[in-house]
């Protein structure tokens, strides 16, 4: 059977099928790999994430979070509709972006528990392929924007903790959850 994605209840499992890797585990910092040809194997792995990300509430999971380095995303900011489709990335490439940048709050699966503000560009736009390989386009802004690119940040080793500026706000934060400092690698707008 052909595991279709559209049908990938929104609930929380009891036993998600994947783990998911947090701040400090070297794998999250790999850059990942293109996908060039979208098997039965990627199709059941976009499954997994869907599901995975749906039991922690999460609006976004990228393969190297569950320690695969493929380029591959799932999004769903739509969380609380059952019957909209997710939104399953593979391959993106950012082909325009804003030069408005935006502040707004990001979380992760991967640091959990940790909100901070991020800059970002307002509006992008993106290509990618569907999981039947079909070329698409998107644009995009506000909270599906700042998703998409949190999400390919993950694809390049990237977390969204190396984009915070407050760097007190960020050392006080991570150290209360157990997180250190020592493995966010700063970039400074
Ligand atoms: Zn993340």
């Amino acid at each position: 059977m052909i595991a279709s994605t559209t049908a990938v209840p929104k609930t929380k499992l009891k036993h998600p099928p994947l783990k998911v890797h947090t701040l400090g585990d070297k794998v999250l910092r790999q850059p990942a790999k293109r996908i060039s040809k979208i098997t039965e194997d990627i199709r059941d792995l976009a499954v997994k994430m869907l599901q995975t990300m749906y039991s922690y509430d999460g609006i976004g999971l990228a393969a190297p979070q569950v320690g695969v380095h493929k380029q591959l995303i799932v999004i769903d900011i739509n969380f609380d509709q059952p019957s909209a489709p997710p939104l399953i990335l593979v391959n993106p490439e950012i082909v325009e972006r804003s030069e408005e940048l935006c502040s707004g709050e990001e979380g992760c699966l991967s640091v959990p528990d940790v909100f901070m503000d991020v800059m970002r560009p307002d509006r992008i736009s993106v290509v990618f392929r569907d999981l039947d390989g079909r070329p698409q386009k998107l644009t995009a802004d506000g909270l599906l924007a700042r998703v998409i690119q949190h999400e390919m940040d993950h694809l390049n080793g990237i977390m969204f903790v190396d984009r915070v500026q407050n760097a007190i706000a960020l050392s006080q934060n991570l150290t209360k959850k157990g997180f250190s400092l020592k493995d966010v690698r700063p970039i400074r707008n």
